[in-house]
């Protein structure tokens, strides 16, 4: 493809994207084909020779459209979104242009520089402490997704550990040694909510991993002494708890931990890594309204979110802000001679290859910076916002009808969970002994059989009634279990 032929191919292809926006809203949001749908319709391989972009472009409507599911589309309710904008859209098309592995300060100075200008902006912006701002000692990097972030924290909090605990022993096999000693002892916590990657990053950097309950009594956040206790625990069993992810909006029902407890767990123990993962709620802390939560991370170790969640900046984008970026440079800073160079070696550049796990990274800062100059910081707020309405008109909706719906989690950043009632049982002359009603249908005086079948009839009908609107195609939601209650 020369370059006049990608100018055609890329005005139709623009033009196309347009019309698809234009058009999402009208489209069932579920695809409508069976597993292995497409692999009948192509070739056994490529061709051997090339083909005209007419050819191709065709196949995009034909083959590739039929097998999406519309992210866009207004009629997506599932997990939390994946937004996408024009700019964010610009900002990738211009990144693939200038395709580049930039690793190190001298691979593209733009892309480093613009990375640490935009991640230090959006610390500001989302009102995190100073010391997340690269002129101090912490600063902020972008990844692809939170399970990278998490993965690169948690390893680096091993890593700490390692260091802390071995300081100057010199290298060799007694400290590697000494050092596998101590991972096989080392435990990551997450609250029994927290998303699944904090799991898989210990699975990933072979430590094992432990929940911290954070029961409906504490409306599903963990608490600083719930935190305490189960690092307690481990201690007394001669484990190592040495990470642990809080989280502001769960993935289930956007619960929030119990940050200010956990500062306290924090002050007395410093070695182990505190990373806030806020993948999706992140984005409301641009909102002042918000930004309340933001004072305790300074305790913390690090903090993540994604842009490409709600961030309006497509996917993937997910800023990981850290308070010491030599925790980071300790563990990741590997450099073989092919690496070398005079900036590098000036120590005035950043080379973020120095804070993550990959060589290579993207230019994403470039859509960040076109978003937020197209949106501004009050278009966002007010993107943020409008979601945030949204959320309680739902809520709203539902409680208008509390003969139908049970609000189990009221609109926390959008998200509300509920369920469906099942026909209420007849009152007993004898009430209930049980107070933890799952939803506001439960008066508490039922038997504790009726109760327990109750609960089990709304589950039931719940799951009957998701089931039922994702098999229509036209909306599509997510089903979770929450503390047994299924949502
Ligand atoms: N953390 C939370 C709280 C999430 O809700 C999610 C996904 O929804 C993740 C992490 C993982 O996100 P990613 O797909 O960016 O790895």
């Amino acid at each position: 493809m020369d370059s006049s032929q990608f100018r055609e191919a890329a005005h139709g292809a623009i033009d196309e994207i347009i019309q698809y926006y234009d058009t999402v809203a009208e489209r069932p949001v579920l695809p409508n084909v069976s597993p292995g749908y497409l692999r009948p319709l192509l070739p056994e391989g490529p061709p051997e020779d090339g083909e005209p972009w007419s050819a191709i472009q065709g196949d995009i409507d034909r083959l590739i459209m039929p097998g999406l599911t519309h992210w866009q589309s207004p009629k997506f309710m599932a997990f939390f979104p994946c937004n996408s904008s024009y700019p964010g859209m610009l900002g990738e098309l211009y990144s693939g242009a200038f395709n580049a592995a930039a690793f190190n300060w001298i691979c593209s100075p733009a892309v480093t520089e613009l990375e640490t200008v935009v991640m230090d902006w959006i610390a500001k912006l989302l009102a995190l402490p100073d010391c997340f701002q690269s002129a101090g000692e912490g600063g902020g990097i972008i990844q692809g997704t939170a399970s990278e972030v998490v993965l690169t924290a948690l390893v680096a909090a091993r890593e700490r550990l390692i260091r802390r605990r071995l300081g100057d022993m010199p290298e060799g096999e007694e400290r590697m040694d000494r050092a596998a000693d101590l991972r096989g002892k080392m435990v990551a916590l997450g609250s029994e909510h927290a998303h699944s990657s904090t799991q898989k990053a210990a699975v990933i950097a072979g430590t094992r991993f432990r929940t911290v309950p954070a029961p409906r009594s504490t409306n599903l956040s963990v608490t600083g002494k719930e935190l305490r206790k189960t690092i307690e625990e481990l201690k007394e069993r001669g484990l190592e708890p040495f990470y642990f992810t809080a989280t502001i909006g769960s993935t289930g029902t956007c619960a929030i931990d119990d940050l200010e407890g956990i500062v306290e767990v924090a002050k007395n123990y410093p070695d182990i890594w505190i990373h806030v993962d806020a993948a999706y709620a992140g984005s409301a802390l641009l909102c002042p309204e918000y930004q309340h939560l933001c004072p305790p991370i300074a305790h913390f170790d690090s903090f993540n979110f994604n842009l490409h969640k709600w961030l309006l900046v497509n996917f993937d984008c997910s800023a990981f802000f850290t308070k010491r970026r030599k925790d980071l440079i300790d563990t990741y800073s590997i450099t073989p001679f092919y690496l070398r160079n005079q900036f590098t070696e000036s120590g005035l550049v950043t080379d973020y290859r120095d804070w993550q796990i990959p060589l290579g990274r993207r230019f994403r800062s470039l859509k960040v910076w076109l978003v937020l100059r197209t949106y501004g910081v009050n278009g966002l707020r007010k993107f943020i916002r409008g979601h945030v309405k949204l959320g309680e008109y739902f809520n709203g909706l539902l409680n208008s009808r509390k003969d139908l719906f049970s609000v189990v989690t009221p609109a926390a950043f959008g998200l509300t969970t509920f369920q469906i009632n099942p026909p209420k049982p007849a009152k007993p002359s004898s009430p209930a002994t049980t107070k933890d009603p799952a939803h506001e249908a439960y008066t508490g005086d039922f038997t504790n059989d009726a109760e327990a079948q109750y609960r089990e009839d709304a589950n039931r009908l719940t799951k009957e009634a998701y089931e039922k609107v994702n098999a229509g195609g036209e909306f599509f939601l997510t089903s979770t279990v929450v503390c047994g209650v299924y949502v």
